[in-house]
């Protein structure tokens, strides 16, 4: 069968405000567009590696607002599993973003629903046994993650973190990573080194065996407890037109590629080859590859 990966993570509406200089605190100012996207960095993992070819299951909550029907159809036609997102009284999580002409972007994040998530059942810790990989991030209340982590560290199930949003993280929680996948900004809180991703990477092994760094535009490092030398994977020259969700896209496949038993330095190439893609379109899950486009 298709290899399988649960993903424990948020679903947020973003509701987006296009404007050219973003507000000051007081001041009112008039934008030129409005968009509703579904994200939430956990339902963009779970549709990046659902395009990627995976069976996908995913652990949440949304509310019983109209957006909680719309993000569950968005999982739903990616071909997401959502048996187990429950359906909690009261509003979505929604995430509130301006973005200025320069792309720069202010954004308030509310949990609505996301934070009703403190533990799991039991049909969540079975869904999390049965997967090749679990995809965390911190968009859920850390009581859930946590248990999510350690049911699949008792299982043999290799946990992927994302340490987003940056925050310092319980050594409980690093204790049960297999893989910390921070992008540069989160690197450097997680470390307090910053502009100098190569020692964070090394930093970072005193707490986890295996670490990649995201760099933008400039790929990607790999460090393990293996090999503490961390190895550079450039990414492809494309032109952005939004990197949203880039991240996202790029843990997806990743985490497809390696629990199909892909080699590391595979799995990164392919990753940036699917995170390469996603830029070059707009939108954060509404631009993630399917495998064939990947693979070509
Ligand atoms: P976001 O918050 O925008 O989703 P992020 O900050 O989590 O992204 P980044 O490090 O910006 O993560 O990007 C993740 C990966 O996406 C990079 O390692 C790279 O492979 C790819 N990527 C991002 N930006 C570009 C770009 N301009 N060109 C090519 N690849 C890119």
């Amino acid at each position: 069968g298709m290899t399988r990966i649960t993903v424990l993570g948020s679903t947020n509406m973003d509701l987006v405000a296009y404007v050219t200089t973003a507000p000051r605190s007081g001041e009112t100012v008039t934008g030129h567009e409005f968009r509703t996207i579904p994200g939430g960095k956990g339902a963009n993992q779970a549709v990046a590696a659902a395009r990627a070819g995976a069976e996908v299951a995913m652990i949440g909550a949304v509310g019983t607002d109209e957006f909680g029907d719309r993000l569950r159809a968005t999982l739903e036609h990616s071909g997401v599993d959502i048996d187990l997102l429950r359906t909690t009284e009261g509003p979505s999580g929604t995430a509130h973003i301006v973005v200025d002409r320069d792309g720069a972007n202010a954004i308030v994040v509310i949990p609505g629903a996301n934070g009703s998530v403190t533990s799991l059942s039991h049909a969540d810790r079975a869904m999390i046994a049965e997967a090749r990989s679990l995809l965390i991030q911190l968009e859920l209340p850390m009581s859930a993650v946590l248990e999510g982590a350690e049911a699949a560290r008792r299982n043999g199930v290799r946990t992927i973190l994302t340490p987003a949003p940056a925050r310092p993280l319980p050594p409980e929680l690093l204790a049960v990573t297999d893989l910390l996948v921070p992008n540069e900004h989160e690197a450097a809180t997680l470390t307090g080194i910053s502009g100098d991703p190569e020692r964070a990477a090394a930093a970072l092994l005193a707490h986890v065996p295996e670490v990649v760094i995201t760099l933008g535009a400039r790929g990607c490092l790999y460090a393990s407890r293996a090999q503490p030398e961390p190895v550079a994977v450039l990414a492809p020259p494309v032109t952005a037109v939004d990197t949203t969700g880039a991240g996202d896209t790029f843990v997806g496949a990743l985490a497809v590629a390696l629990a199909e038993g892909r080699p590391m330095m595979d799995a990164l190439a392919w990753a940036s080859s699917a995170a390469a893609l996603s830029v070059q379109r707009p939108g954060a899950a509404t631009s993630m590859p399917y495998r064939a486009e990947i693979d070509a």
